[in-house]
């Protein structure tokens, strides 16, 4: 069985205990792999390399950072099939779209690389008295904490702007999904990046995710999970007044008036709903339909969506891939089962699928639309990140912001209407982060990325994460 390593002071270590987990291929739903169950003592090696390799890291030029970076961000493309099917094998999404990830992933490194050279810090002239200049100094040794949803995509959306910034990183990604972050590894070793300044520990997040979170010289923690992991961490981080990163769960509204364009608004729905099997937090789980259009609409998205080929990740023509694992496909179903006691009325799916021959034993779910539940009930409000939608009819701008905003998430938000006063007027009441006009996923990386309430503290993206892998401080000097 191949082993994944642990990538500390660059070189390819087990964990210091030999200790291992069992790493599935969820369209299978069998082992294909072996990922280092490591622990506090892997942590604490690597913290130290990674404190001495700050030391010269934090003073290596802007010139050279950049070069690495992009080095990194160069070989990810080069190798975006290999990666892409390893990232499908492991995750379940469709392959074609984690080709797409993968570019992503290199594009993480090709932003923060140049964000290097081009961030620059305050200076405030006092009228001949003094002159402040502020000194932007990377932290120290940093751990960044990623999901199993987009895998490779998030971790890089971390690691790039913590190295680029001065730091050095211990980074985790989940124990579902190691794969990418492995070949990560071997990525940076042929890139050059110097040995400690980024070290990859794999493991359990309760096990060593939280020595990383308790550790007190990790000076800071940027983690993207659900919400109740996020309260676990920032319960322990806060009383060390460590600097802290939160992109957490969300429940998104998609909201679709009478006056937008059926068609556009049809089509991204389809993908916004199930895109990555409705893994991905940015998901409208929610569709809020205007009542004139209700049905049409409706109608229309059921015959959409009973198109979309299940099945095989690496197959060219799937649409919907696996569930990542056995207890997330439980859970999925589980609320499937809740909306019914609810009194859900299944419009389509609702089940999971068997496949035949090599996948028989892969968790697959069909691409699931309820209609006819409270706005505020359960399966309306939790996060069930997977291929579920709920409709919901409205009649006025006034109600829909009512249902939209009545979750204790905040992520994002879509909404579709060619009316642009009501949709400036929406999108100022609605209670997220991130608010879509007539479009979905459009990502421009120099934007504050993340949410309020409960879906998360801090911005991401942009100067926002340059600045969060940064303390300033201010340099008075009397005239
Ligand atoms: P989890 O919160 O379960 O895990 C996220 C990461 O944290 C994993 O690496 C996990 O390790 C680790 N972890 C778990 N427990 C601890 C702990 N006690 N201390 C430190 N680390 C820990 O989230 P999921 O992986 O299930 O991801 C899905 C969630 O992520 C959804 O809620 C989704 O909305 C959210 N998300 C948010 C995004 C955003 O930008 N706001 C983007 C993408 C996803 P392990 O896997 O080994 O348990």
């Amino acid at each position: 069985m191949d082993k994944i390593l642990n990538y500390i002071n660059g070189e390819m270590l087990p964990p210091k205990k030999d200790q291992w987990l069992d790493n599935y291929n969820p369209s299978k739903g069998e082992v294909y792999s072996l990922i280092p169950d490591s622990d506090e003592t892997d942590i604490e090696e690597a913290l130290t390399h990674a404190e001495l390799a700050f030391e010269t890291w934090r003073l290596t030029s802007l010139e050279e950072r950049f070069k690495v970076l992009n080095r990194i961000a160069e070989l990810i493309d080069a190798n975006n099939d290999m990666l892409a099917v390893a990232e499908s094998m492991d995750q379940g999404k469709p392959v074609w779209l984690a080709k797409n990830e993968m570019i992503r992933s290199a594009q993480n490194f090709r932003f923060f690389a140049t964000a290097a050279m081009q961030f620059a810090s305050e200076s405030h002239n006092m009228e001949g008295h003094a002159i402040n200049y502020t000194l932007r100094q990377p932290i120290g040794v940093v751990g960044c904490i990623s999901p199993w949803n987009l895998p490779l995509y998030l971790f890089t959306w971390k690691i790039a702007p913590a190295l680029a910034a001065g730091n050095c990183v211990i980074a985790k990604p989940s124990e579902i999904t190691p794969m990418t972050a492995f070949l990560l590894s071997e990525i940076c070793r042929e890139a050059g990046l110097p040995k400690g300044v980024l070290n990859i520990v794999h493991g359990l997040g309760p096990k060593v995710g939280n020595a990383m979170v308790s550790h007190p010289r990790i000076k800071a923690i940027s983690f993207t999970g659900g919400t109740s992991t996020g309260k676990h961490i920032a319960a322990i981080a806060a009383p060390m007044f460590k600097k802290l990163s939160l992109e957490l769960g969300g429940k998104n509204p998609n909201i679709i008036f009478a006056d937008c364009d059926f068609d556009k608004a049809l089509k991204t729905t389809v993908q916004s709903s199930f895109m990555n099997q409705g893994e991905i937090c940015l998901c409208g789980s929610r569709i809020l339909i205007e009542r004139s259009i209700y049905n049409k609409f409706r109608d229309a998205l059921i015959k959409e969506v009973a198109q979309m080929k299940v099945g095989d990740p690496l197959d060219k023509e799937t649409k919907v891939g696996a569930i990542v694992s056995k207890m997330h496909f439980e859970k999925v179903l589980s609320y499937i089962e809740l909306a019914k006691q609810e009194g859900g009325n299944i419009l389509l799916g609702g089940t999971s699928l068997q496949m035949q021959g090599a996948h028989g034993a892969g968790w697959y779910i069909a691409p699931t639309i309820i209609e006819n539940l409270a706005y505020d009930c359960r399966t309306n409000t939790e996060e069930i990140f997977g291929p579920v939608v709920t409709i919901i009819p409205f009649d006025t701008d006034a109600e829909a912001l009512t249902i939209a905003n009545c979750t204790e998430y905040g992520l994002a938000s879509s909404i579709w209407t060619n009316n642009l006063t009501r949709a400036h007027k929406v999108a100022a009441g609605i209670q997220s982060g991130i608010v879509w006009i007539n479009c979905w996923l459009l990502r421009d990386l120099r934007t504050p990325f993340g949410g309020v309430k409960q879906s998360g503290v801090g911005r991401e993206g942009g100067w926002e994460a340059m600045k969060f892998f940064t303390e300033a401080k201010n340099v008075c000097i009397k005239l």
